[in-house]
């Protein structure tokens, strides 16, 4: 589809009847992007304080723990007045926040994730919320020309259960977008999917970085290169690759690889400008680096994030479960944005089949859903897969043989899936929870600095 047309008769469109007015939202977007350090600090504080007043009247938890508001009627003055707002992680949201929240009178719509914790998270976000979200999005993709309506190749999960997976195709389809099924790595359908790429003519590629480094080290065993397409570029997500994987992404994709750093309970946190300087998407977040409980620049420490724009279930000081620095250091795009010097992050991996071929192990996540609280996957052989599971009450035996079919089909019967049901998940030493782990593969957490730092 033309992207013009994919713009004008589907995106905005949809997005209109949805309550989700991106326009107006992108020209203020634009705008607050102009502002210098003084006029994000007033912008960001203003927001911060709106979000708090709607905490204190509506959400019992901010009742209790917020500090009364100072002089002005505000809650903070400056940035080291968060230090008085309480921090929260997932565990504590789902437990004060969502279960304490009334149902919503608002427009919202709701929204789950697992992360890469497995622990399942659903809440509901006002559609202004996420359409600033989206808004903020598609302008900074605007960094790299990459346009709203453009025609995406999509590298990701694909739902397992056929009504499902309808529903996404249908959504691809009003997206302009084509989507290669992270389940299905093997030869042939690579193989099919180069040659659907060359006549579907994506303007741009986004996925995870390790499932686009197997497709596209396919093609270079095989000679096959994307320099006729002319991307605008290759939009990585989720995930830190090493700067050698980033290389042959580039080679082969004939075109400049561009990170992200997200989440799906706020949109895109971090994006990469035309500098290779990673920036915080201060328009809609305020990104902050803890250590020790103390807020700090240039060290490293752990990732929280005050969503600016969100009322209902707002997210502030949310722990994001990654590690990294900020730093205030000039970029010469002249944003002025902090700079997300680094982040330790999930490292995605893949199962390993007897016969062979490897699964993105977001399998997991897209299976393990209902009347699951957490999960953790281990794949100690390649024939030997343990699966333990935190269940709520209504989890059962049919639950248990549903899942279980699934996960056979997709991984084929050469692997034996050995389930246990435990109260609570061991965690890494690192603090983390990852819902997958392989003692098979050889992917390994990148604690290096991420690739748009050695690029420049
Ligand atoms: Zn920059």
């Amino acid at each position: 589809m033309y992207p013009t047309i994919a713009k004008y008769v589907f995106f905005y469109p949809i997005r209109y009847l949805r309550g989700e007015f991106i326009c107006p939202l992108i020209n203020k977007v634009k705008q607050i992007e102009t502002y210098d350090e003084n006029d994000i600090e007033k912008y960001q504080i203003e927001r911060i304080n709106n979000v708090l007043s709607y905490c204190k009247e509506n959400i019992p938890f901010y009742r209790n723990n917020l500090p009364n508001k100072m002089q002005y009627k505000k809650y903070i003055k400056s940035y080291e007045d968060m230090q008085n707002v309480p921090v929260i992680d997932k565990k504590l949201y789902i437990k004060e926040i969502v279960k304490c929240n009334s149902l919503p009178k608002k427009r919202v719509s709701k929204r789950s994730t697992s992360g890469s914790t497995g622990e399942p998270l659903i809440f509901y976000k006002e559609r202004i919320a996420t359409a600033f979200m989206d808004a903020v999005m598609y302008h900074t993709y605007s960094w790299h020309d990459i346009k709203i309506g453009d025609k995406q190749a999509r590298f990701w999960g694909m739902p397992v259960k056929q009504q499902a997976k309808a529903k996404e195709q249908l959504k691809d389809f009003f997206m302009n977008r084509t989507r290669f099924s992270a389940f299905n790595l093997e030869k042939e359908t690579m193989m099919q999917y180069y040659y659907h790429m060359l006549k579907f003519r994506p303007n741009y590629c986004y996925g995870y970085p390790s499932l686009i480094y197997e497709f596209a080290s396919f093609m270079k065993a095989n000679n096959l290169s994307f320099k006729a397409l002319n991307l605008k570029g290759v939009i990585l997500t989720g995930e830190m690759l090493l700067p050698e994987r980033l290389g042959i992404i580039e080679e082969i994709f004939s075109a400049k690889t561009i990170n992200e750093y997200g989440c799906t309970e706020i949109g895109v946190i971090g994006f990469q400008c035309k500098h290779n300087k990673m920036h915080v998407m201060s328009h809609n977040v305020y990104l902050e680096v803890l250590s020790e409980g103390i807020q700090v620049y240039d060290e490293e420490g752990d990732l929280y994030v005050t969503e600016l724009n969100s009322n209902y279930m707002p997210f502030i000081r949310y722990k994001l479960g990654d590690r990294g620095i900020i730093t205030k250091e000039r970029c010469e795009c002249g944003v002025h944005f902090p700079v997300i010097k680094s982040i330790k992050g999930r490292v995605d991996d893949f199962v390993i089949t007897p016969d062979g071929r490897k699964i993105y192990d977001a399998i997991f996540a897209y299976t393990l859903k209902r009347h699951v609280k957490s999960f953790l996957v281990i794949q100690k052989r390649v024939e030997l897969i343990e699966i333990y599971i935190v269940r709520d009450q209504l989890y059962s035996e049919n639950t248990e043989k549903e899942y279980l079919n699934i996960l056979h089909k997709a991984l084929g019967d050469g692997i034996k899936l050995q389930v246990f049901h435990v109260d609570e998940l061991p965690r890494e030493s690192s603090g983390k929870l990852r819902y997958f782990r392989s003692e098979v593969s050889a992917n390994k957490q990148v604690d290096t600095p991420p690739n748009f730092l050695n690029k420049t």
